[in-house]
């Protein structure tokens, strides 16, 4: 087993693949956030988390806070970098690795089983001696550190980006306590691969707690309470006093514009526009304010994608990373397939499927088709999801007109072609062959059906398998009937006396018989008195042919 930790400035996270699915580890509190925060008391061992935190205020000499930001840091500068505590000076690195020691005992426990393997996160900015510093920090807690994956790549996986497709660019936008963070990433052949990254190492909530802290003359830890509290709410009371939202943003929006010009940056060094992104998502406890959420849907021109807890998709996306470097999600490949087949309805109210039921997504798929009628001028096109042999029994998705010039009956040529892109959306497109004119829809629902549904379609089918499977074949009998009878009538007419009246009463016995097949809606009888008829209009074809050379020459 292999666990997933995301080793943030503020807070800390572990997370283990269980029964394929990634899950994040309580503490012995039931807290999944661990405070990157290391105590060292006068005597005794060192203590990691939310104790350590809570004797910051009387120990503030004994208490290490924000290492990440020491990782790595060049020679010049590694001794600023120490932290001295009483006698003992301690590199960042190690104290990481208690941080990584306290992560990897609560998931001991937690699954019960010792656990030496890891994938560490780190920003996406880190140089090579922050990520070998990391991986240090990590073997120092006794782990091997199996991968060390970008923060955005990780948030990316948790986000389930991988579904977007060959060369889908994402911008993962990560505010946290402390910094920010924006890269754009490029989806190619299945793995993420950063683009650019910018951000600022010192703009964060924290500085969010600040500005509120002396606008409303309180506390910071207070005017963070009230700042998350508005979150959710349009306004808080606290000792008397209303708080309100829109005071809140009037407050915090110049910091947050701060954020812009490096979300610019970033897009021009991808080479990007908005236009280019398939998503965009949040990353970091502070993109829950609704103020922020509003400022990167108008500084990227979409709204985030917000399905996954900010402050846990990094974490989430190491132990998705974890399982796939495990082999454990490697089963679990992340390909959709589609619940249920989709075509179009055609000629007597049949299913035509185009895309059958559990192919993998994205996929393309088309057909021609041609009309029923001469001089038709038009085809109705209905896009239909289901099993049935019936269009009236599936579901109808949608549809539209696909105009023609009017030609004789089976001349016009239309294309259809159902394009589902890894999105789930789906693109039907008509074309009419002689003009080249396309007609495009978008149907956005293809895919995404409720288990129950698709399994109630399922469970239709095969109830109705059989009525089903002889309505079709009535149907398509009918159309050949349909079909028949006037080529038989207009071939008597034409071939007059050279067929006698013993034979012509033959031909009438036969065409009545089809007559009554269909009239009483019985596709085996209405089968026979086709085959009966198609055989004893044979010798009228070959005649017609003779009259027709006997004619010519
Ligand atoms: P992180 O570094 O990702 O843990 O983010 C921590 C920052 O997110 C701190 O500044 C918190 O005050 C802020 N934060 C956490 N939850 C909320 C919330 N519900 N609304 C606004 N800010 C929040």
């Amino acid at each position: 087993m292999i666990v997933g930790i995301d080793l943030g400035t503020t807070h800390s996270l572990v997370g283990s693949m269980q029964s394929g699915f990634p899950v994040l580890v309580a503490d012995e509190n039931g807290e999944r956030l661990t405070p990157s925060a290391v105590w060292f008391p006068e005597a005794g061992e060192p203590v990691v988390g939310r104790a350590a935190l809570a004797r910051r205020q009387e120990f503030p000499d004994r208490v290490a806070t924000s290492v990440k930001r020491l990782m790595g840091s060049r020679s010049s500068e590694e001794k600023r970098s120490r932290i001295v505590i009483g006698q003992r000076t301690w590199t960042p690195e190690e104290v990481s690795s208690l941080i990584l020691k306290k992560l990897k005992s609560d998931a001991e426990r937690s699954l019960g089983s010792p656990i030496d393997r890891a994938v560490i996160t780190v920003p996406a900015h880190f140089n090579d001696a922050q990520r070998s510093a990391t991986k240090r920090a990590g073997e120092l807690a006794g782990f091997s550190v199996e991968r060390i994956v970008s923060e955005p790549t990780a948030a990316a996986l948790a986000y389930g980006l991988d579904r977007l497709g060959e060369n889908a660019k994402v911008v993962v936008y990560d505010l946290g306590g402390g910094t920010f963070d924006v890269s754009v990433l490029l989806l190619s052949s299945g793995v993420f691969e950063v683009l650019s990254t910018n951000g600022d190492t010192r703009l964060g909530g924290d500085d969010l707690d600040a500005a509120l802290a002396a606008a409303w003359d309180l506390p910071q830890q207070v005017a963070e309470k009230i700042k998350c509290a508005l979150s959710e709410a349009a306004d808080v009371v606290f000792e008397g006093k209303t708080y309100t939202r829109a005071a809140l943003d009037a407050i915090c929006l110049p910091i947050i514009a701060r954020t812009r010009k490096n979300c610019i940056r970033a897009m021009a060094d991808a080479n990007l526009e908005s236009s280019g992104l398939s998503a965009v998502v949040l990353v970091g406890g502070a993109t829950r304010m609704p103020l922020v959420r509003k400022f990167v849907a108008e500084v990227f021109g979409r709204e985030p994608d917000t399905s996954q807890h900010p402050d846990e998709a990094v974490a989430l996306g190491a132990t998705i990373q974890a399982g796939i470097l495990s082999g454990e999600v490697h089963n679990m490949t992340l390909l959709d397939v589609t619940p249920l087949s989709l075509g179009i309805e055609t000629f007597g109210g049949l299913m035509n499927v185009i895309i059958p039921r559990n192919s993998t997504i994205p996929c393309k798929a088309g057909e021609m088709f041609t009309n029923a009628v001469g001089n038709q001028s038009g085809m109705r096109i209905s896009v239909l999801q289901g099993e049935r042999e019936m269009a009236k029994d599936n579901w109808k998705l949608g549809g539209f007109d696909v105009a023609f010039a009017p030609l004789p009956k089976g001349r016009a040529r239309v294309g259809v072609q159902f394009e589902l892109d890894a999105n789930g959306i789906l693109n039907v497109l008509a074309r009419d062959t002689a003009t080249g004119e396309d007609t495009v829809v978008k149907i956005e629902s293809a895919v995404e059906v409720s288990d129950e549904a698709v399994e109630k379609m399922l469970g239709d089918s095969l109830e109705h398998a059989f009525e089903d499977m002889d309505e079709r074949v009535f149907t398509e009998a009918c159309l050949k009937a349909d079909e028949m009878l006037p080529a038989v009538d207009a071939a008597l007419l034409q071939l007059g006396s050279a067929i006698g009246e013993g034979e012509r009463a033959a031909l009438s016995v036969l065409i009545n018989k089809v007559r009554s097949a269909q009239a009483d809606k019985s596709s085996s009888r209405l089968k026979s008195a086709l085959a009966a008829l198609d055989e004893a209009t044979q010798p009228l074809a070959t005649l017609l042919i003779e009259k027709a050379l006997g004619e010519n020459s």
